[in-house]
């Protein structure tokens, strides 16, 4: 069943309406919101990037974008739309390994 789940929710990740928004915040917010990532920072010194994992288990993500630190992520903003490379694999939990490209997840297993 879970498994199942899983599946409709990769197919559904398709569809246009599922795009993630970007919202840009100085801080990680107390209540994040599903299908937003956020780009936690001031402008030219952003640090991280926070959202909720899109295969449904909710666990939040963060990616470090500081350059001195390592594993580093970085984003680009094209249209509103937010490409993060490298892809993002989980290695506890869910396991979800996933890149986001136009704000779409494209997953890799
Ligand atoms: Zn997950």
């Amino acid at each position: 069943m879970k498994h199942w789940s899983k599946i409709a929710r990769r197919i559904l990740s398709h569809f246009p309406w599922n795009r993630y928004r970007v919202r840009f915040s100085d801080d990680i917010p107390d209540n994040s919101v599903r299908r937003i990532i956020y780009v936690i920072g001031s402008k030219g010194n952003q640090w991280l990037l926070y959202f909720r994992c899109p295969c449904g288990c909710k666990k939040e993500i963060y990616l470090n974008l500081m350059q001195e630190e390592s594993p580093r992520w970085q984003f680009l903003l094209r249209r509103n739309k937010i490409n993060i490379a490298p892809s993002i694999h989980r290695l506890k939990g869910c396991k979800s390994h996933f890149w986001i490209v136009k704000g779409r997840v494209v997953w890799c297993s």
